[in-house]
């Protein structure tokens, strides 16, 4: 046996697991940023050339892998009972995690003696995109448009009566089913060659993001942000490892062991569409969830779903309530709740999408929408928590239905 361990630079990079490698690059990134300052913007295309290759991902996997997975699922009611599952977890932890924000918000106030006046507190005019529009605009009248323009929940619709009508037609529709089969296969490789650069990306990322907010410009906002952070701890620690214990009787600490590269990803991405191939590759293969229910739940959860969108939606709101010095009365922070789970469905999954729909939330409470210039500076520290959040929701939730309904490898989630 050879004892003598020399030191062998060589290999020891390659030799690293993926979220060892990723965690280096982000707390190097954070180092190299604080050390250059706003020069530190030269190593953002690192990051977007990481962001663009798997933005270019997203349209042919969730299309060819939803198809995929209802047709091998073959039941087209137990399509939709996933969906209706998955649906109302999605919609009830969101109202949770408001919930959570908001309670946050109280206890530290994070807007006290802040005192700010607001020009016009009338700026409550914007009317709620109409729910019936949204649900309108589900249905794309060209599905290639949609794929071209990325509008996933279009995509889903198409995919979804495409996926359906081919097991409706049965043997006619089976080399169909084969090409997408053997398309779905190429793109969880091509997923898994992009990932490999995941590292360096998030490296260039992190670095811009630390350069661009010096410390001193996140003082006086530390407390929102402490809210944001702290809320987020307790919604994944407390309130979904209490979900996946009670409801799935499974044990939550595989659950955040499987959940730890596309949160990576997530946080340093601030994009849970761009996450979206990180998400499925990790359920599938460290959380045991089937083909059928991840490639239907995730791009339907990375749409629709956004636990930590709302949840820093309810701290925003009280934050700046606080800072006006406008008092809430409990009809308001009801109404905080239901807008800001509507305002999550129609949040894109891309940076800073939280924050305009803020305005939103904002405007049918009748609070002053300057006070999102104050939030506006740190969003993307607050954006890295919520999208985390937003994606770690959409694997929990992909976790209950699949064991709801079978479709979950115990082996593999306990293997995590
Ligand atoms: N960036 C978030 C996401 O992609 C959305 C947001 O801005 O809150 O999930």
């Amino acid at each position: 046996m050879n004892t003598q361990v020399q030191s062998q630079p060589k290999g020891f990079w390659s030799g690293l697991a993926l979220w060892k490698k990723i965690l280096i690059g982000m707390v190097a990134g954070l180092v190299v940023g604080t050390i250059m300052g706003p020069s530190a913007a030269i190593l953002k295309p690192i990051g977007t050339l990481f962001i663009n290759a798997i933005k270019m991902l997203i349209v042919p996997l969730v299309f060819c892998s939803l198809i995929v997975g209802i047709t091998s699922m073959k039941d087209t009611r137990k399509m939709g009972r996933i969906g209706v599952k998955a649906i109302v977890l999605y919609m009830g932890t969101t109202a949770v995690a408001i919930a959570i924000g908001m309670g946050l918000s109280s206890i530290l106030e994070p807007g006290a003696g802040l005192n700010m006046v607001a020009k016009n507190l009338e700026d409550s005019g914007k009317a709620a995109p109409e729910l019936v529009q949204t649900l309108l605009a589900m249905i794309p009248q060209n599905p290639v448009n949609a794929m071209a323009a990325g509008n996933i929940l279009q995509i889903i619709v198409f995919a979804v009566g495409l996926g359906v009508s081919l097991v409706l037609v049965g043997e006619k529709g089976e080399p169909a089913v084969k090409i997408f089969e053997s398309l779905a296969e190429a793109m969880y490789k091509l997923t898994e060659i992009v990932m490999t650069l995941a590292p360096y990306g998030i490296f260039g990322l992190m670095a811009w993001v630390a350069g661009t907010y010096g410390l001193d410009v996140l003082l006086p906002l530390i407390k929102v942000i402490a809210a944001v952070y702290i809320g987020a701890l307790i919604h994944i620690l407390v309130f979904y490892s209490g979900l996946l214990s009670i409801l799935g009787r499974l044990n939550p600490i595989n659950y955040l062991r499987g959940i730890t590269n596309p949160a990576a990803v997530a946080f340093t991405t601030s994009s849970s569409s761009g996450t979206l191939p990180a998400t499925i590759k990790a359920s599938r293969e460290e959380l045991g969830v089937s083909e059928g229910v991840s490639s239907f739940v995730l791009p339907l959860g990375a749409t629709i779903n956004m636990d930590g969108t709302a949840l820093y939606q309810g701290v925003c709101a009280l934050f700046i309530a606080q800072a006006f010095g406008i008092d809430l009365e409990t009809s308001d922070y009801l109404t905080i709740i239901l807008t800001a789970t509507l305002a999550s469905i129609g949040t894109a999954g891309v940076p800073g999408a939280g924050l305009i729909m803020l305005s939103l939330v904002l405007s049918t409470v009748g609070l002053p929408i300057e006070g999102l210039a104050i939030v506006a500076g740190i969003d993307r520290i607050l954006d890295m928590a919520r999208t985390t959040i937003n994606i770690c929701g959409d694997m929990m939730v992909a976790v209950l239905v699949a064991k709801s309904e079978g479709e979950l490898s115990e082996d593999t989630y306990h293997a995590s």
